[in-house]
């Protein structure tokens, strides 16, 4: 007998991949969670059924919404994570021996059990002295937040569920409250491709446009997401990431990487005709 783990995409649309075992199944008060452990992608964690990370191909999702800002301002100290109870956004920051606090909300501490008992790749850095866990609501958490940290990324689930609020204005308001002058906001931005997808996509843009002054999405591949194609947002009080990356700098760093580079960087921000119509579409 075989066993297929299988994500429905659109009405029309399924992805599948072959399941060798079922590693976790268990039922937290927001979601259920999941892990499996494939042959192609290796173990693979889903939250009510929607894949969130394969150990494949995470690389690319917790390089990119890391390192962008990171080689846009390498000044960065304090840094909020929210979700992320995988743990990868917090590896790849600990990589940074300048930064010197993460505070990291997730809302559902059974999320960071499981990944730290059955993705210790992703979750092997939770317990570095600079991060402090905080098992909270995002939404909540921000919202007394004042001018306190250099950079926030917003590693979530998707616009519904316990997700939902990490998408509307009150929340990026109160980022934008949250972040200093060179403040910068990275978050988790949708996918151009599918109807849906695309309208979240443009419904985030929208809210984080009518408040950051500068507000730019970037691309990435993502072979294991709807359509492969995934954005990132990227919104700031004052940084351009493109005029204003310091390549030498992060070069100079000698972090090495599987997916990012300073001239990937540049390129990402380039995005294809049908994805800049339909965030004009909104303008
Ligand atoms: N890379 C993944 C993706 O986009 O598919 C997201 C990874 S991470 C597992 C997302 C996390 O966000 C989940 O663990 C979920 O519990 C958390 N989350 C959802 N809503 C939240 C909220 N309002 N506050 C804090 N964490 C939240």
């Amino acid at each position: 007998m075989e066993l297929w783990y299988t994500e429905q995409h659109t009405k029309d649309v399924k992805f599948s991949i072959k399941v060798n075992k079922q590693l976790a199944c268990v039922k937290s008060y927001y979601q259920r969670i999941d892990v499996f452990e494939t042959n192609e992608f290796g173990r693979i964690l889903t939250l009510d059924g929607f894949l969130m990370v394969t150990e494949k191909d995470e690389f690319i999702y917790h390089e990119m919404i890391t390192h962008v800002p990171m080689a846009v301002n390498p000044k960065i100290k304090n840094v909020l994570v929210i979700g992320a109870g995988d743990g990868g956004t917090v590896r790849e920051l600990t990589r940074y021996d300048t930064i010197e606090n993460i505070d990291m909300v997730e809302i559902d501490k059974l999320v960071v059990e499981v990944c730290k008992e059955h993705l210790p790749s992703l979750a092997c850095k939770l317990d570095d002295e600079r991060v402090h866990l905080f098992f909270e609501d995002g939404l909540k958490f921000v919202r007394t937040k004042k001018e306190e940290y250099d950079l926030i990324i917003v590693d979530s689930t998707d616009p519904f569920g316990p997700g939902e609020g990490l998408f509307t204005r009150e929340f990026y308001g109160n980022c934008f409250n949250a972040l200093k002058a060179d403040g910068i906001l990275v978050n988790q931005h949708e996918s151009p491709y599918y109807k849906d997808d695309a309208r979240a996509m443009q419904r985030a843009h929208k809210q984080i446009k009518s408040v950051f002054p500068k507000s730019f999405v970037y691309q990435v591949h993502i072979p294991t997401y709807p359509s492969g194609h995934w954005l990132f947002g990227f919104a700031s009080k004052k940084q351009d990431p493109v005029s204003d990356l310091d390549a030498e700098h992060w070069n100079s760093l000698g972090i090495k990487t599987k997916y990012y580079n300073t001239d990937l960087h540049k390129g990402c921000f380039a995005v294809p005709n049908y994805v800049k119509e339909l965030l004009e579409e909104n303008e």
